[in-house]
């Protein structure tokens, strides 16, 4: 795996150091560095002077061959043709940061087109004048239901969507050629 290094200063106590981060991962070769990105901690180093959690940025690409997909963060102007070149297969995103990049992941892994997610969640956010954030949390199968975590100002909240809202509009988004 390749790595990156990254300088970090803590905010409070100004602690500075270097750490080694990942610049490409393969969660089947690294299960545990997927893991750390859905926990949200693959992006955040704790200050060992006064336990400040800082959080930190560096461009990423992540090559799901089991999903077949490839996700970069980082510039979204980045140009992927390269990659689309040499994964043909394989859907490839772009996201700025390491909550987009989460959501993504699991976007894909369940399955979901994620324009289609995005394009509820569009939705979502306009019938909801106090909500600053959606984000896709999950699906559950039993209910055919699509949930996606709210944040507020001080507070969260999930909220679901049946199956049918999505499939209806992966149906029309293929005969608008949205
Ligand atoms: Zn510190």
């Amino acid at each position: 795996m390749r790595n990156t290094l990254v300088e970090i200063y803590c905010r409070k106590c100004l602690y500075h150091t270097h750490v080694k981060s990942h610049s490409f991962i393969k969660p089947d070769l690294e299960p545990r560095l997927r893991q750390k990105i859905l926990e949200e901690r693959m992006f955040t180093f704790v200050c060992p002077i006064c336990y400040e959690e800082v959080t930190f940025i560096h461009p990423c690409l992540y090559h799901d061959t089991k999903y077949h997909f490839i996700i970069y963060m980082g510039d979204e102007t980045k140009d992927t043709s390269a990659l689309e070149k040499q994964f043909p297969t394989s859907k490839i995103r772009i996201v700025s940061n390491p909550k987009q990049l989460k959501e993504m992941i699991l976007m894909l892994e369940d399955g979901f087109d994620d324009q289609i997610l995005h394009a509820i969640k569009q939705r979502l956010k306009r019938q909801d004048v106090h909500v600053q954030e959606i984000y896709y949390h999950d699906y559950d199968s039993f209910s055919k239901t699509i949930w996606f975590c709210f944040q507020y100002k001080d507070d969260f909240n999930f909220k679901a969507i049946h199956e049918n809202v999505y499939r209806s509009l992966l149906r029309d988004g293929k005969g608008d050629g949205i």
